[in-house]
């Protein structure tokens, strides 16, 4: 699944493509995405340009003259850049042609992604409207974690997953920064220390923005024709590790069931 440093990498590589750029053309093969793409959407972007593209937790921000694209890459989607006439490949299910002779096509063979037109502020659409801090923005802090989680019995792996909380951790991130700040993930979150809690900001932190560094050396991958998105093989000190040495210590890396989702962590460093 696209996580939020894939779906970084992936608005810089469109950004640069498509700032500036008159529309020219939209194109839908398929409305049927994880909800339905609205018709008029043919109708309203042609003769548009776009002005920026912006993010929020996962969702794309096409921002153009009269209103703002949002689009998520779902479960297994993808958004390329390629040439205007590219041959159509399966699971492409909408292009944005622009006035460069260019165009964003958007692939996902299993169609959980989706793309709305709204007119209004992006930010309060029912989508976006109460989702927690972004991760790599000021005022997300050990202070911001501490307030949410007061009281809390929700194990901290948890909390750190729920997008009320902080959105774009996913599971990897989540493992891999409980690591670098040392606390066991099964730990109650209101049990955490604010002193922990500013170690734990900075190590999520970290783990994105090493993942979009990655990524950024793979992003022609995210522009070319035949782009497929993949996890950014960054160094993992936890993650799919059960079994062998911690990096840090030593010790046997361990796996446990957290709702559903495979945590890791190490025994003796996380505490
Ligand atoms: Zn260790």
């Amino acid at each position: 699944m696209p996580e939020l440093p894939e779906v970084e990498t992936t608005r810089r590589g469109i950004r640069t493509a498509m700032r500036g750029r008159r529309i020219v053309r939209f194109e839908l093969r398929d409305h049927r995405l994880r909800w339905p793409v609205a018709p008029a959407i043919a109708r309203e972007l042609p003769g548009q340009r776009v002005r920026d593209v912006g993010r929020r937790a996962k969702y794309l921000l096409i921002e153009l003259e009269r209103g703002t694209l949002i689009a998520h890459l779902g479960m297994s989607g993808s958004l390329r850049v390629v040439p205007a006439g590219t041959p159509w490949l399966k699971h492409d299910h909408y292009e944005v042609e622009l006035d460069s002779g260019r165009c964003l096509r958007f692939n996902d063979p299993r169609r959980f992604g989706s793309l709305h037109w709204v007119t209004g502020d992006p930010l309060e659409h029912p989508l976006l409207a109460r989702l927690g801090p972004e991760p790599l923005e000021r005022g997300f802090d050990g202070a911001c974690l501490a307030a949410r989680a007061r009281g809390r019995r929700i194990a901290v792996k948890q909390f750190l997953l729920d997008q009320h909380t902080v959105v774009g951790v996913g599971n990897i991130y989540a493992s891999e920064a409980l690591f670098r700040a040392g606390i066991h993930p099964r730990r109650a979150a209101g049990r955490v220390s604010r002193a922990r809690y500013d170690r734990l900001a900075g190590s999520v932190r970290e783990v994105l923005e090493d993942a979009i560094r990655q990524g950024g050396t793979t992003l022609r991958d995210y522009v070319s024709a035949d782009g497929t998105p993949g996890y950014f093989r960054q160094e993992l000190f936890v993650y799919e590790r059960a079994g062998q040495p911690c990096r840090r210590c030593g010790a046997t890396i361990r796996k446990l069931a957290q709702g559903q989702r495979s945590t890791y962590f190490c025994p003796r460093c996380q505490t």
